[in-house]
């Protein structure tokens, strides 16, 4: 039985890791599926994630209709959340984002953009850049504003963990709340060393293999073990979740 008041304490510690780690600003946002209702999510108010606290929590059903009595006005893209949640039974979490380092990736005409380190590997290779141009014309102000544009995003997504958006940031998604996390860090931190290592010449990047044996083999102590040292650097009580070795876990994830 997931204690919800403590899910929505998480979701607010989620929201000042990310943006105490460079990858929210005042904008974008960090979401999780109903525990008890799959067909519901929680997400913040349209609010700072650095400012989120527990009672600006909202509920939502995936078409991004609001549930619960309003603290505040909502996301305008919180249509991302819903469109991946509906499409993605595998998915519990999502972040959509406009990490500084990414964005860049975002604009080049050869996309480049790949996991380059082991703990990014879950970013993987031959990640799609969304361009809301090719179907909703060049008249949008690139935001995702309603579940036609967020299934189309969510179409390019696919199966993988990391979509693109031409402009503007990308979708992160995640098994759980600190996955979520943990994988949106790890990506803006591949994106500051893909940046340096790019201007310094041809780049080998992580192959198939070593990216699905690093994707297998990463275990809830992996993540617990981030998510502990996040929570302390933001001032937040760290509250352990149990874990397990997971099935392929190695001496690489201590
Ligand atoms: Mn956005």
């Amino acid at each position: 039985m997931v204690d919800l008041n403590q899910l929505k304490e998480d979701l607010v510690t989620a929201n000042r890791i990310l943006a105490d780690n460079n990858v929210l600003d005042s904008f974008g946002h960090v979401s999780i599926r109903h525990p008890d209702n799959p067909g519901h999510f929680l997400m913040a108010r349209a609010r700072a994630p650095m400012c989120v606290e527990i009672d600006d929590i909202m509920e939502f059903k995936l078409d991004g209709s609001v549930v619960s009595p309003e603290p505040g006005k909502p996301y305008s893209e919180r249509f991302i959340h819903g469109a991946v949640l509906e499409a993605r039974p595998d998915v519990t979490s999502v972040v959509h984002n406009h990490s500084p380092n990414i964005v860049p990736f975002t604009v080049v005409k050869k996309q480049c953009f790949c996991a380059v380190m082991h703990m990014a590997a879950p970013v993987g290779r031959n990640i799609p850049n969304w361009d809301i141009r090719d179907k909703f014309g060049d008249a949008t102000n690139l935001l995702v504003t309603n579940m036609e544009m967020a299934r189309d995003l969510t179409k390019s997504l696919g199966m993988r963990t990391v979509a693109l958006m031409r402009g503007h940031g990308c979708v992160v998604v995640g098994r759980s709340l600190r996955e979520v996390v943990f994988t949106s860090i790890y990506t803006e931190i591949n994106a500051q060393m893909l940046v340096k290592a790019l201007a310094m010449g041809e780049v080998t990047y992580l192959s198939d293999g070593e990216i699905a044996a690093n994707t297998k083999g990463r275990a809830g102590f992996t993540l617990e073990r981030g998510w502990e040292n996040w929570c302390r650097q933001v001032d937040r009580p760290y509250h352990p979740l149990a874990w397990d070795m997971g099935p392929g876990f190695s001496c690489s994830d201590k």
